[in-house]
C-alpha cells in the first residue's frame, strides 16, 4: 500500500513542477509583450531610416498585357496601348505622349515592352533627392488636402532626417483640424523632433513665425511645418497658405522644398488638387502616399508629365519606416512587372 501512496505522491510532485515551469513561461511570454507594447506606444519600435529605395505601388501586370496586345494578330496595336495606359492612371497627356515616343522608336522584333520601359525611365528623368543641407536651417513646407497623409508623412521625415543625424523642429500650424497637433506631438515624440505648438484655431502663420525663431535659436538642421488640409477648391484657405510662406520668411528663413502629399489612390482627381496647390504656393516635388494599396502607378507619370514635379518619396506604409526614396528604375520595373 504504501509504494501507491509513493507512486502517487511522486507523480503529484512531477505534475506540480510541470505547472509551475509552465506557468513561469507564461508569464515570460505575458512580459515580453508588454515591453514590446509599451515599445510601441513610445514608438520605439519604427524608427528607422529606410536601407532601399523604390518605386512603390504593387506590380500591374502592364508588361504582360503589352506583350500579349503585340503578339495579337489584329486590331491597332496602338489604340491598344493607349487605352492599357490610361487605364494605369497614366493619364491622357502622358498616355498619348508615351505611345507617340514608342511608336516613332518601335522595329517589327523590337520588345515594346523594353521600349516602354525606357521611355517611362526617360520622362520620369534622374531622380531628385531633396534639396536640404545647406548652412543653416533648411524649411520644408508640407501641404495636401486632408487625408492624403500628410501628418504621417511628416512624422516618417523627421524620423528619416533624425536617423540621420539632423536636428529636426516639426511646427504644427494646422490648427484647424482637430487632433491634428496631438498627432504630430505622437510623430515628434516617436521622432525626437521638436514640436512647436499653439492651441487650436491660432494663427497658422504665428505658429510657422514661432516655429521658425525657436528653430533658428535651437540650432536645429530641419524645419518641417505642417499645413491645414486644404480645400483645394476654397479660394481663402489657399490663400493662407501662400502666406505661411510669407510670414516663414518674413521670421528670417527661406522654404527650400514645399512638398505636396498626394493620396497615389485618387487618380487623375490628384491632378485637379496638385494644380489647384501650385497656384497658391510653387511646389519642388510631391510625396505619393498609399502606393502600398495601389496598382495604378501610372499617376507618377501623370505628375511628371502634366504637373512637371518630380516625384520625392513614395509611402508604403502607416510605420516610421514606410518613406521610401523614390526610384523612377525600381518604379519602371513594378508598373511593367
Ligand atoms: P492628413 O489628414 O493628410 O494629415 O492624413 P494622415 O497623416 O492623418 O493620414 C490619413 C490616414 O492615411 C492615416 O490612417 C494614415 O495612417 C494613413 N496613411 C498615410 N500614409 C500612408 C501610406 O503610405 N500607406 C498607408 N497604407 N496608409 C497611409
Amino acid at each position: 500500500m504504501s509504494t501507491w501512496y509513493i507512486l502517487l505522491f511522486a507523480v503529484l510532485a512531477v505534475l506540480c513542477v510541470a505547472a509551475f515551469i509552465g506557468l513561469r513561461a507564461r508569464r515570460r511570454r505575458d512580459d515580453d509583450a508588454l515591453v514590446r507594447d509599451s515599445a510601441a506606444a513610445a514608438g520605439a519600435d519604427v524608427i528607422a531610416a529606410p536601407t532601399g529605395s523604390a518605386g512603390g505601388f504593387r506590380p500591374t501586370g502592364l508588361g504582360a498585357r503589352v506583350r500579349s496586345l503585340f503578339g495579337g494578330a489584329d486590331g491597332d496595336v496602338w489604340q491598344g496601348l493607349e487605352d492599357l495606359l490610361i487605364k494605369a492612371d497614366v493619364g491622357p497627356k502622358a498616355s498619348a505622349d508615351l505611345v507617340a515616343r514608342i511608336r516613332a522608336d518601335y522595329r517589327p522584333g523590337d520588345d515594346p515592352v523594353a521600349l516602354l520601359r525606357d521611355e517611362v525611365r526617360a520622362i520620369l528623368g534622374p531622380d531628385l533627392p531633396l534639396d536640404l543641407g545647406a548652412d543653416g536651417l533648411d524649411v520644408v513646407l508640407v501641404v495636401g488636402v486632408n487625408g492624403a497623409g500628410k501628418t504621417t508623412t511628416i512624422g516618417k521625415l523627421a524620423a528619416m532626417l533624425t536617423a540621420g543625424g539632423k536636428q529636426v523642429s516639426l511646427a504644427a500650424s494646422d490648427t484647424f483640424r482637430a487632433a491634428a497637433g496631438e498627432q504630430l506631438e505622437v510623430w515628434a515624440q516617436r521622432s525626437g523632433a521638436h514640436l512647436v505648438s499653439q492651441d487650436r484655431g491660432a494663427d497658422p502663420g504665428a505658429v510657422a513665425f514661432d516655429a521658425v525663431r525657436s528653430a533658428t535659436a535651437r540650432g536645429a538642421d530641419v524645419l518641417i511645418v505642417d499645413t491645414a488640409g486644404r480645400l483645394h477648391t476654397k479660394q481663402p484657405l489657399m490663400d493662407e497658405l501662400a502666406k505661411v510662406k510669407r510670414v516663414i520668411e518674413k521670421a528670417g528663413a527661406t522654404v527650400d522644398e514645399t512638398l505636396l502629399v498626394l493620396d497615389a489612390q485618387t487618380g487623375q482627381n490628384g491632378i485637379a488638387q496638385a494644380r489647384a496647390f501650385t497656384e497658391a504656393v510653387p511646389l519642388t516635388g510631391v510625396v505619393l502616399t498609399k502606393t502600398d494599396g495601389s496598382a495604378k502607378g501610372g499617376i507618377v507619370l501623370a505628375v511628371r508629365e502634366e504637373l512637371d514635379l518630380p516625384i520625392r518619396f513614395v509611402g508604403v506604409g502607416e510605420t516610421a519606416a514606410d518613406l521610401l526614396l523614390f526610384d523612377a528604375g525600381a518604379f519602371a520595373d513594378r508598373l511593367l512587372g
